[in-house]
């Protein structure tokens, strides 16, 4: 095995993906740096047993949910992580799945650029890769669908407006974050633009990790197949588990 790139000693604050919970799902990056790093910044959604991989001599601290609206006000989380990092720490700032994805990565590097404190990045998986391994089914397909919609179901907003059109016609395939409570939104929009309500949405809760749960879900009863999911959870539009892809009459026609 080649040597890995070293961490370097002028990125004070290095943020990086924790994958979507199991620990073996990081990089080897990731868990060197939370082996390496004085205090760690992280969000909800980082599981146990990827905090567990830092080191003795780090801080741990939670600085809040997902979801609808952070618990640790931005502005809060920036200057905690300034602060930290004006001392001198080695901080890391870890977000569930990809940093890169809905994690609110521009904002905390505009911070620190204001600051003049460098930064780095460390990439990891995100939900969206998790949750199609979970299906056995690949995001992309040729003759299905060249391109892969990346939405999320809410913004700051509100409920997130979306190119609906696009999402609406076959074969077309997105995964939706933060899509659980924005499902009745979401499915009225799709149907209203045409979408077939037998196009396959499969739910993936809990992805990758010991409690990770499947269910292949239709867009016409959406709502109510998420019934009993409380766990995060990505919708797959235009995906269904493989076992399940034959009985789908939307699928087999994209694909003819
Ligand atoms: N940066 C993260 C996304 C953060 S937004 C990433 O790249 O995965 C939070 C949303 O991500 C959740 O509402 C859910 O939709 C999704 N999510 C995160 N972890 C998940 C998991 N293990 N299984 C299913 N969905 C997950």
């Amino acid at each position: 095995m080649r040597d890995l790139p070293a961490v370097s000693a002028a990125a004070l604050v290095t943020f990086a993906g924790a994958g979507p919970g199991a620990a073996d799902m990081l990089t080897l990056a990731v868990a060197r740096a939370l082996a390496a790093a004085d205090v760690v910044l992280h969000d909800r959604l980082v599981s146990p047993g990827v905090l567990a991989l830092a080191g003795p001599q780090a801080r741990i601290i939670e600085t809040g949910k997902q979801g609808f609206g952070p618990a640790m006000a931005q502005g809060d989380i920036s200057a905690l992580m300034l602060a930290f990092a004006r001392a001198g720490h080695a901080v890391l700032r870890l977000k569930s799945g990809d940093p890169a994805v809905f994690g609110r990565l521009d904002e905390e590097i505009e911070a620190l650029e204001a600051a003049g404190i460098s930064w780095r990045i460390l990439p990891g998986i995100t939900a969206a890769s998790a949750a199609a391994a979970a299906l056995g089914a690949s995001l992309t397909r040729r003759g299905r669908n060249g391109e892969l919609r990346i939405v999320t179901g809410h913004d700051m907003a509100g409920y997130a407006e979306q190119d609906w059109r696009a999402l609406a016609r076959p074969g077309a395939v997105a995964a939706i974050y933060m899509g659980r409570r924005a499902a009745r939104f979401v499915q009225g929009r799709l149907l209203m633009h045409g979408a077939d309500p037998a196009t396959p949405v499969a739910i993936v809760e809990n992805a990758s990790r010991a409690d990770q749960r499947v269910i292949a879900a239709q867009l016409g009863s959406l709502v109510a197949d998420l019934a009993g999911v409380d766990g995060p959870a990505v919708l797959m539009l235009g995906l269904a588990p493989r076992a399940a892809e034959a009985a789908v009459p939307d699928l087999r026609e994209a694909l003819r």
